[in-house]
């Protein structure tokens, strides 16, 4: 549908909402009406307004104290009868004090979901809340509870599926740490255990998140067991509503943690686990050491996590290989890869010669890895240290430096688990293949990194905000196509409903020629391109787009939904090109293990030609990590389309990964960055407080000086919108409903009170 572009014409009739105005702060002083004072460390305390003079006002505390503020420092907090209200939208003021004091409230007696209007909040707990299990998954299939919880959700999507035969959608969003990935496991069991048949299947279903993470999930300093890599998972359901089968998508692993670990953090999971937990046949088979014996794992200073046992968990993730139905033969070839990687970071290189040129070190690491790889000692060590180069009509091999043959070493082991991942994603969604039965319908979980912003920004974080920017707009159109139904249905003005889109940051990135994916793949295609000619490309071309904002040096801003976002070009090329020399793809597909050549076929045919005939140049038609990213993307986003979305937004309330911790200033910040406070926005530039007309006459109809008995609702309600003196500005009549601004119902309740 049409999106309208934020228009000011209705800027005007909206009074800033919920700001204390010369003719109220009276009223608020009359009336104790509680208000926010903003503390000179910027965080927001409860009181209540004692006297005013010019544009200080003294206000008193909860905790006894007196302040002397501006007027400015203030805002009005909500009445006590919506204290903790299960859904945000319900607040009569819907200021950032009122929103984080309503979560908190929550929060602080474990109460971790919440709404903001369709959206859920659920704010991580950081220790068993006992609101899961059998009991209060069958409350909530037979509507015995109704306060706003993840199973509320599936059990929501469910029955939009039966009832509309649309298929659905569960986004979850939030930064790492926040739960996405236990709230999308929570989901599946809802979803297994409402559609659970006789086949078993859900089991299967639930057993792959096994498998995923033990190959996906690794230990990084912000999250015991994160994620890196995005997953979309599409369960199936047959015309009886009963799980028939699945199928995941996975999104841009982060291949780099193969290689490089930072302190504090390991590899993932699997390589641990395997180390710890393999029986003395495999140790011997895969001539395998501890964990610390390897240089990819032992770079950084850690080697297990509290609470974490990963020998017990390489059985579990045997048996979940057995109920996918992986067979014995390629369980051992998985495992194989896996000690060859190990092997492959072992592998040291010494002086060749006084040019900086290197040759391998002959040592057990090359023969191990040379041997699970299925190739000769001599084969890989060339591999490794040499490059093809064609001169005229005869090729020779040129020997590489240190740093060469580190990165061609790195390369490969990259290379091979990046593809082990995906055949495993494969061999997953062979399993749980829909059968030949006539499906219903689906709802598909995702769970997919948050925005990101640090103080150093890389690629990664470029593609992670990009995917953002493209379910920002989802959820935005989402939103108002929400809204307008409501109202138009309703009989009511749509047109005086503001709203914003971030079209025009995503041209920024997908705009061809001139786009910043666009530029980013015409530059890797330069051979001597560097970060710092990236950086000035882009400034030059796309300094006229308002959300691009140039920097110093190498670096460039964009201006996100969530915030303005500094990123360093460096190492972006090289990892848009994510380059494997030819002569590793050469030795790939010449080796006997089958998975190898399996994964160096993966690699388009144009670019081994292309690379034969020139030997060590980065061939143009292997699609760029960018564009490939993009293309995800596109296609992700073109199912989400033609399903029903309900969104999940997880909430981290401290870094710490404790409970009982509630830092406010980090909580708004991920409100801001995942679109609840917009959802907040949106409903103010709207009608946000609705009512049924016989409800709204019940509540403040006995109000009325002159009460009519024989009066319909309809008429009763806009009796008492009269008497009060409600601007017609601040509200709408519906057909149904009495459609009101914020802060409206928070005026009409004190006159109840006052009563
Ligand atoms: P990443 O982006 O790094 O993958 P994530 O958002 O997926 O992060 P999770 O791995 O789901 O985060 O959650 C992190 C940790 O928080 C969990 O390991 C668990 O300890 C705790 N946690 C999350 N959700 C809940 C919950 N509902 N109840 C109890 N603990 C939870
Ligand atoms: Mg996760």
């Amino acid at each position: 549908g049409p999106v309208p572009k934020s228009a000011n014409s209705t800027a005007s009739v909206t009074p800033p909402p919920g700001e204390l105005e010369d003719d109220n702060v009276a009223y608020y002083i009359k009336k104790k009406l509680n208000v926010w004072c903003r503390q000179p460390k910027g965080k927001w305390e409860r009181g209540t307004i004692q006297s005013t003079s010019g544009e200080k006002a003294s206000v008193s505390l909860l905790n006894g104290n007196v302040m002397k503020v501006s007027r400015l420092e203030l805002l009005p907090a909500n009445p006590d009868i919506l204290e903790g209200v299960d859904d945000l939208i319900h607040l009569s003021y819907l200021n950032e004090p009122s929103v984080l004091h309503n979560l908190q409230f929550r929060y602080s007696q474990d109460i971790i979901y919440s709404k903001a209007g369709p959206i859920l909040i659920a704010l991580n707990p950081f220790k068993d809340v006992h609101v899961y299990g059998n009991d209060l998954l069958s409350a909530y299939r037979q509507r015995t509870i109704d306060s706003p919880h993840v199973y509320a959700m599936a059990d929501a999507a469910y029955n939009e599926m039966i009832r509309d035969e649309v298929n659905q959608s569960i986004i979850i969003s939030g930064e790492s740490g926040s739960g996405k990935t236990e709230t999308a496991k929570i989901a599946m069991q809802y979803l297994a255990a409402l559609g659970g048949g006789s086949c078993g299947i859900e089991n299967e279903v639930l057993q792959t998140n096994f498998i995923l993470e033990a190959f996906g999930n690794a230990k990084t300093s912000r999250n015991d067991n994160s994620s890196r890599f995005g997953k979309l998972i599409e369960i199936h359901f047959s015309t009886l509503g009963k799980i028939c089968g699945a199928k995941i998508q996975t999104f841009l692993l982060e291949k780099s943690r193969v290689v490089q670990l930072a302190n504090g953090e390991r590899s993932y999971h699997i390589f641990y686990q395997l180390c710890a937990g393999s029986s003395a046949d495999l140790r011997e088979r895969l001539n395998l050491r501890v964990a610390s014996e390897y240089k990819y794992l032992n770079q950084s200073d850690c080697m297990t996590i509290d609470g974490v046992d990963d020998a017990k968990n390489f059985h579990q993730l045997m048996k979940a290989l057995d109920v996918v139905r992986m067979s014995i033969e390629d369980q051992k070839h998985v495992f194989k890869m896996l000690a060859a990687i190990l092997w492959l970071g072992n592998i040291s290189f010494n002086a060749a010669d006084n040019e900086n040129h290197i040759e391998v070190v002959k040592d057990e690491a090359v023969t191990t890895a040379a041997l699970l790889m299925g190739c000769s000692s001599q084969e890989l060590m060339t591999a490794l240290s040499t490059r093809k180069i064609q001169a005229g009509k005869d090729t020779i091999a040129k020997m590489l430096t240190l740093r060469q043959a580190i990165d061609t070493r790195d390369a490969l082991a990259k290379f091979i688990y990046a593809n082990l991942f995906d055949w495993l994603v494969e061999q997953v969604n062979k399993s749980l293949e829909v059968g030949k039965r006539r499906t219903g319908r689906s709802i598909s979980i995702l769970d997919i990194y948050g925005f990101e912003s640090f103080q150093k920004n890389s690629f990664e974080q470029f593609c992670i905000n990009y995917a953002n920017e493209r379910l920002q707009q989802h959820f935005n159109r989402h939103l108002f196509k929400l809204e307008q139904e409501d109202y138009e249905l309703d009989g009511v003005d749509w047109t005086k409903v503001d709203f914003d889109d971030n079209q025009e940051c995503l041209d920024l990135f997908e705009k061809k020629p001139l786009g910043l994916l666009s530029l980013l793949d015409e530059e890797s295609n330069f051979p001597r391109a560097s970060d710092l000619t990236l950086a000035n490309k882009l400034k030059q071309h796309l300094n006229a787009n308002p959300c691009f904002k140039e920097e110093m040096g190498r670096a460039f801003s964009v201006r996100h939904y969530a915030g303005e976002v500094l990123y360093d070009t460096n190492g972006f090329l090289e990892k848009n090109r994510d380059p494997l020399p030819s002569d590793s793809i050469q030795l790939l597909s010449s080796c006997t293990c089958e998975l190898l050549r399996l994964f160096s076929k993966t690699l388009n045919h144009s670019q081994k030609q292309s690379n034969s005939f020139h030997a060590g140049s980065l061939d143009s038609k292997k699609q760029s990590v960018g564009t490939k990213f993009k293309g995800q993307l596109f296609k992700l986003m073109n199912q989400l389309e033609s399903t029903t979305p309900h969104f999940i937004r997880c909430i981290k309330p401290n870094t710490k990964q404790l409970p009982g911790i509630y830092d406010e200033d980090l909580v708004l910040q991920q409100l801001k960055c995942c679109g609840v406070l917009e959802v907040v926005r949106i409903s103010r530039a709207g009608y946000p407080t609705r009512m049924m007309h016989q409800e709204f006459a019940r509540r403040y109809g006995f109000l009325l000086s002159e009460v009519n008995t024989s009066q319909d609702p309809l008429s009763i309600s806009v009796s008492v919108l009269q008497q009060f003196n409600i601007p017609p500005e601040m509200y709408q009549v519906g057909f149904t409903k009495l459609y009101l601004r914020t802060g409206q119902i928070g005026a009409l309740e004190d006159k109840r009170k006052q009563f």
